[in-house]
């Protein structure tokens, strides 16, 4: 706390920025027609001056902003200024973490923030109904570049003191502060983009922490005359969610009573019944934040393609009639801002080598291919810079003579998943590989535990224990109080970094990506984003085997894994690192690993490419959905809504009756054809508002669909279809064949819109 802001990438960048991408945009900016869009997030790591996130989604969310910023993207971002940030991190003697929280004052200049006013000068007050009371709430501002983020905070003077206290702390653990605070991050925040006549074309949900905005939204319409159905239709066609949680138990749930308590007198203003507001989020008696996301967003999004399945299996579970496969989540993969994690030295060698706008071409691969010619002696010099910076910086007893040791970096948040203890499973083994006096090796661990996670600290406790042991000493160390700095240090200037998690519970991870970059080389598990980035030549992948079903036998997986990284370890990485060049004395190996990662994952994991990609895929779709939905008076939204209520009402009539496959495998060559037969029930449903197929399952994998069309009409409603299929790779004697109906409309955003299906088989 207390440096001074410091952007200097985000100026430069964006000075860049503005030449190149104008020419390149332009045809894409006007296609927003009002203010871009707003971009919600708990947490954003823009700065270590300005301590509001706690780990890697806060970090993802600032570089969003940044490339934002860098690429001429319209986008105002929407947080909370936490009154003492995140806390600081001091390890005692005993290795028991403590939570400092020095008290921060807001009007400090310290804090790179802007007060802001209303247009007589006035600081802007938010009025924010929490639990039947109005609690208010003042606003700050950060500039990066083109891009404003406004913060939101509480300790406003006519609040009651319990009320000026709510945004002190980032996820605290007590519910009910907790709900305030994602009550004022989500409502309080579209109060505010209302107040400052922002206009958005489309909202962005980082993670569902800010989920109630959608509340927010369909309550000012309805407040306007719209309808309840209508207005959600409206909300969710301009909204999109970045899920980013791959598991059941880190995602935000309230209970029903809580939701009740904050909620009864605001129900109602919504345009619907309290069950009605419920049903959204509504799952397993409680009230889940994703859930809420998920049903009032036109577009779901993991953050890697692994991520992405994994949280179709997620949400899978909540439509079981809805095959995996074909729930509607896209994944795009998280990057990292290069402008900010980049080494200076480094820096200075692209500069020199790479075409002179690599930094503002950074997404495409062809800019990086001169990293190869990179003099060898050249890149180890700049990285050797870098090593001696991160030693000097953390006072560890170490030098760089001939390369120093070599330096393994284990930085993250301290949660148990990530098994920042792997390493140690064999402690023996560890000890007689860190201790090989020809061939020395050291561990640099950093990271916070959540206060209120006591296996988490418990990590940290057992580190400094072990770093303490005579066998250790010297050679396992922990740094207190990561942050960004500490952050950009250790990516720069280790040589290797390490990843344990449990897969697949790393939604991505974007340290690796840093450290990549500063060529710096990655042995993780393959999971997140190392399972896209990792191409056998440009780092290590420790791989136990064995798919790592989450819970199943996590122990043995360890005991793989482990096993793995020891062997890794021992016969490639050390060889590999102490293996000098006779003429240069360098690792000349090792240095063309180092090329070799910058090159291929620098191109992909990098800011600028995902935020193209959320512009392509996600903002540009939904910003016209959005615009669409709301034009002529909300003609598609009522529509829409009217089109779904009347599928809802008549959905239980719709039956598969009958199924019948009929083969043709004689033997004449090109001749394998399957035909579907099916009688379908559609009542009062006209035959063109459903899809029918035959789908088939082998198992998890593989599913193949076959299209049926309508021949006959048996009944009133009742009609027969048929298709069929010449794919030979296909058994469809082996396989579950199963028909299937589901609503469609033009107008869904995806085949499942309505999350729908009605099943039948032989
Ligand atoms: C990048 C970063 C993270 C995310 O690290 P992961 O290994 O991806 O979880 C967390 N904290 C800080 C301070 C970071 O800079």
């Amino acid at each position: 706390m207390g440096t001074q802001p410091n952007y200097p990438h985000i100026v430069k960048g964006r000075r860049l920025g503005a030449y190149m991408r104008i020419a390149i945009m332009q045809n894409e900016v006007v296609m927003m027609q009002k203010s871009g869009a707003v971009y919600f997030s708990a947490e954003f790591g823009l700065d270590e001056s300005l301590p509001i996130y706690s780990g890697g989604l806060g970090i993802l969310a600032g570089d969003h902003i940044k490339a934002a910023a860098d690429q001429n993207v319209p986008l105002t971002g929407v947080g909370i200024f936490y009154g003492h940030g995140y806390f600081q991190q001091r390890i005692d003697e005993g290795g028991s973490q403590q939570h400092l929280y020095p008290k921060v004052d807001l009007n400090a200049s310290i804090y790179p923030v802007q007060l802001v006013q209303d247009e007589n000068g006035q600081p802007l007050i938010i009025e924010v109904p929490i639990a039947g009371r109005l609690v208010y709430a003042k606003a700050w501002s950060v500039q990066v570049g083109s891009v404003t983020v406004y913060l939101l905070n509480t300790d406003v003077e006519s609040n009651s003191e319990a009320d000026r206290r709510l945004t002190d702390t980032l996820y605290p653990s007590e519910q009910g502060i907790r709900i305030s605070q994602e009550i004022l991050l989500g409502i309080g925040g579209t109060r505010l983009i209302a107040a400052l006549g922002i206009q958005p074309d489309v909202w962005h949900m980082n993670e569902g922490h800010c989920a109630f905005l959608t509340f927010e939204r369909i309550r000012m319409l309805s407040a306007a005359g719209v309808p309840f159905q209508t207005a959600l239709e409206v909300v969710k066609a301009s909204t999109v969610f970045t899920t980013h949680t791959p598991v059941p138990a880190g995602h935000d749930v309230f209970s029903i009573d809580l939701m009740d308590r904050f909620f009864s007198d605001y129900y109602w203003q919504l345009g619907t019944d309290r069950d009605g507001v419920l049903s959204l989020g509504q799952m397993n008696g409680a009230f889940n934040m994703t859930r809420l996301a998920v049903s009032t967003s036109s577009k779901v999004n993991g953050v890697s393609k692994l991520h992405g399945v994994v949280t179709q299996d997620l949400f899978h579970h909540w439509m079981p009639h809805i095959p995996r496969q074909d729930i509607p989540v896209d994944a795009i993969t998280n990057g990292i801002h290069i402008g900010t994690w980049l080494a200076d030295g480094m820096k200075g060698l692209f500069d020199r080598y790479l075409q002179y706008d690599w930094s503002i071409r950074t997404a495409e691969p062809e800019v990086w291919s001169p990293v190869h010619d990179i003099p060898s002696s050249e890149l180890w010099e700049a990285h050797l810079e870098a090593k001696s910076s991160m030693i000097q910086s953390f006072n560890l007893p170490l030098s760089t003579s001939n390369g120093g040791p070599l330096i393994i970096g284990f930085a993250r948040r301290f949660a148990t998943y990530k098994r920042a203890l792997l390493i140690f499973s064999d402690p023996d083994r560890l000890a007689r590989i860190l201790g090989d006096s020809e061939r020395p090796v050291c561990l640099v661990f950093s990271g916070k535990a959540h206060p209120s996670d006591g296996p988490g600290q418990e990590l940290i406790r057992r580190i400094v224990e072990l770093s303490r042991e005579e066998r250790f000493k010297g050679r396992v160390f922990i740094v207190e109080n990561y942050a960004m700095d500490k952050a950009k240090k250790l990516v720069q200037g280790v040589d290797v970094w390490l990843n344990t998690p449990i897969k697949p519970m790393e939604a991505s991870g974007t340290s690796g990506q840093k450290a990549a970059v500063n060529g710096v080389l990655n042995c993780s598990v393959l999971d997140g984003w190392w399972a896209e980035g990792y191409n056998g030549r440009n780092g290590w992948a420790i791989d136990g085997s064995a798919d790592g079903d989450v819970g199943v036998n996590g122990e043995h997986q360890a005991k793989l894994d482990s096993e793995a990284l020891y062997r890794l370890l021992e016969e490639e990485i050390i060889p590999l690192y102490y293996k000098r060049d006779e003429d240069q004395g360098l690792p000349a190996d090792w240095v063309n690993k180092m090329k070799e990662s910058i090159c291929s994952l620098a191109p992909l994991f990098n800011t600028h490419r995902m935020i193209s990609d959320y512009w392509n895929k996600v903002y540009l779709k939904a910003s016209a959905r959005g615009q669409r939905f709301a034009s002529d008076g909300f003609e598609v939204a009522s529509r829409v809504a009217a089109y779904k209520q009347f599928i809802r009402n008549n959905w239980s009539g719709v039956r598969v009756r009958k199924v019948d496959i009929l083969a043709d495998h004689s033997g004449r060559i090109g001749l394998h054809k399957t035909a579907f037969r099916a009688e379908i029930v559609l009542g009062a449903i006209w035959l063109r508002d459903v899809r029918i197929e035959a789908v088939g399952s082998d198992g998890r994998q593989g599913i193949w669909k076959v299209k049926l069309e309508p021949v006959q009409q048996e009944a009133k409603g009742v009609y027969i279809y048929e298709g069929s299929s010449f794919d030979r790779s296909i058994n469809f004697w082996k396989a579950n064949v199963n028909v299937r109906v589901t609503p469609i409309s033009p107008d869904f955003a995806n085949d499942f819109e309505m999350e729908l299906a009605s099943w039948g088989f032989q």
